[in-house]
């Protein structure tokens, strides 16, 4: 039997675990976090302390190519978060207020999310990992390096943990994240490694949870899955969870010293009274607050992929964000970890060797899952950014050539035009490639005679108003 290893027990690890072990392997999950996860999905949000998964605290939007993933490859965790309380929400029946044109179409049905707090989430998969035979999961396990074979083709055969002891497998998984220390281990025996480009993604979030006292909607859902817009100098979201909950995030720039003080609890509010559609949602008979402001940042758009004449190491597949982290922005670091993570399986089905053609067949796979979607992030990032700055500077950028479309442009013809909203959410939910968005001849046309229509349908403060409120309620 195949002894596969995985390191980290976070989404991308729990999902590798349920996969290899459907492949009749033989798992080990090590993951270095001692904590027990709690019992239940209101325990988890109030006291699971996941020192290592900072993001655990940040709202998560779980797209479309996820969520079809789960249902058909996982469908008991799906049934499992449903039972606990997920949302199921399809978009194609919430569409924007602003859309004229309603009709629903057959691609409608790929169009489906989770509505989940990502406590809810990580406990329901771990849940399930635990409970299925052939899976071991050892916390408080901290992988330090890997070994290798001492004669032969290179290969790795298993890791050595922080106190030293080896662990040998056939197949090592590394679902260790973002701050992986894959390349460095294989470093340290001389082997091939992956080559890195990273780029800050330019923004910090701000997230609040929320209890909603009442079932109906406070106000318009124009995300279907929630309510939101991106603005000339912040972006400002409501995500709805699992059981009532609801969460608020704000993006702004790293260096945006005024706003930093939206970590305080009065400034946050504020700020959220200040933008129209985020306001109704806080109201006091609307909503409580369930828990503080959570900051995060240090978020970078990166991809570790091995070069094209690179020979990758036999036995060591890193997995999900330890490849490639996009700026959550985009919600899709879940979807594409599903997406990897089994379609490595079905990969090591066909091919069960741990061999060089393992090796590069998986290579290929990480290339063809992340690299569209880590170049999209760093072009739209890369604009979203310079127009953020300009206005905190009190500039104005020039205005963009008539042939120029950009996301941002994109998502604003998206609230009033069905068929740019259809190919924005297919692109947003990771299910058609990003590129064909801003190359498709109709999309373009249309998102130009979007831009001629009239004023954005969901206004924001300007930035004077916006820091005005966000330093007065801050004292
Ligand atoms: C602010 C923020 C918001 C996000 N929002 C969204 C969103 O809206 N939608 C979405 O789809 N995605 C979102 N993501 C991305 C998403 O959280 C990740 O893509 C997803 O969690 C998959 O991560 P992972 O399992 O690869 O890594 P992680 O979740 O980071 O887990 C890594 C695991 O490895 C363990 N580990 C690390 N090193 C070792 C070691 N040496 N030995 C043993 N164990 C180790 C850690 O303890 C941890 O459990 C967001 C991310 C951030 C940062």
């Amino acid at each position: 039997m195949t002894r596969t290893l995985i390191i980290g027990g976070s989404v991308a690890g729990l999902v590798a675990a349920l996969a290899f072990a459907d492949l009749g392997h033989d798992v080990t999950v090590l993951e270095r976090d001692a904590n027990e996860a709690p019992d239940t999905v209101a325990l988890a949000h109030s006291d699971w302390q996941r020192p290592t998964v900072p993001q655990m605290h940040q709202s998560h939007a779980f797209g479309s190519l996820g969520t079809n993933l789960l249902r058909d490859r996982l469908p008991a965790v799906h049934q499992a978060l449903v039972a606990a309380g997920a949302r199921e929400i399809e978009l194609g029946r919430a569409m924007p207020p602003t859309l004229a044109d309603k009709t629903p179409h057959p691609s409608d049905a790929e169009l489906r999310m989770i509505g989940s707090r990502r406590s809810t989430f990580e406990l329901i998969l771990r849940q399930e990992a635990l409970r299925r035979p052939g899976i071991s999961f050892r916390r408080g396990e901290t992988v330090r390096g890997l070994t290798v074979a001492d004669r032969g083709p290179a290969r790795v055969t298993g890791v050595v943990t922080k106190d030293g002891r080896s662990v040998a497998a056939d197949l090592v998984i590394d679902a260790s994240g973002r701050r992986s220390q894959g390349t460095e281990w294989l470093r340290e025996h001389g082997l091939a490694e992956p080559e890195q480009v990273a780029q800050s993604a330019d923004i910090t979030y701000y997230t609040r949870y929320y209890r909603a006292l009442s079932p109906r909607p406070a106000g318009p859902l124009n995300r279907g899955f929630g309510a939101g817009g991106l603005w000339d100098h912040y972006t400002g979201v409501m995500f709805l969870g699992d059981n009532d909950t609801f969460t608020i995030s704000f993006g702004v720039l790293p260096d945006d010293t005024e706003l930093k003080a939206l970590r305080i609890e009065d400034a946050f509010t504020a700020a959220v009274r200040a933008t129209p559609l985020l306001a109704p949602w806080v109201s006091p008979e609307v909503a409580e607050p369930i828990s503080p402001v959570h900051a995060m940042g240090g978020l970078d758009n990166s991809l570790r992929l091995y070069g094209q004449d690179a020979q990758p190491v036999p036995g060591f597949l890193p997995v999900a964000d330890a490849v490639c982290t996009t700026n959550p922005a985009y919600g899709r670091g879940v979807s594409l970890a599903l997406a990897h993570v089994l379609g490595l399986a079905d990969l090591v089905r066909e091919h069960p060797e741990p061999d060089a053609e393992q090796a590069a067949l998986a290579a290929g796979l990480a290339g063809r899952t992340f690299r569209p979607w880590f170049e999209d992030a760093v072009r739209n990032d890369a604009g979203r950014a310079r127009l953020w700055r300009a206005t905190v500077a009190g500039q104005q950028l020039p205005p963009l050539p008539p042939d120029v479309i950009t996301f941002g442009t994109v998502a604003e013809a998206a609230a009033t035009d069905e068929v740019v909203w259809r190919r924005l959410a297919r692109t947003m939910m990771s299910l058609d490639n990003p590129a064909g968005l801003y190359e498709d001849e109709e999309i373009r046309l249309r998102v130009k005679q979007a831009g001629a229509s009239g004023p954005p349908p969901f206004p924001a403060p300007d930035r004077a108003s916006l820091v005005d409120v966000v330093r007065r309620a801050a004292g």
